[in-house]
């Protein structure tokens, strides 16, 4: 499993964690165990910034199994 430092976990129970509208765009990702999402890509001085989010003990139930980016690249 290759680490990122620009990895951002967020833990369960935060201020910024998603509620259950956002559930269904966050996937399970079978290679590291932790639930991600894509967030709304910024464009940042012309620069198309992809924004994902990484969320521990998320539960994992009927979320679609998906290889997130960290370990995919
Ligand atoms: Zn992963």
């Amino acid at each position: 499993m290759k680490q990122s430092h620009k990895r951002k976990r967020l833990p369960y129970g935060s201020t910024n964690f998603p509620g259950r509208k956002a559930d269904r765009l966050i996937k399970y990702c079978t290679s590291c165990k932790l639930c991600w999402e894509h967030k709304n890509s910024k464009v940042v001085k012309g620069f198309h910034l992809k924004n994902f989010e990484w969320y521990e003990n998320f539960p994992t139930y009927g979320k679609e199994r998906k290889i997130c980016p960290n370990c995919t690249q």
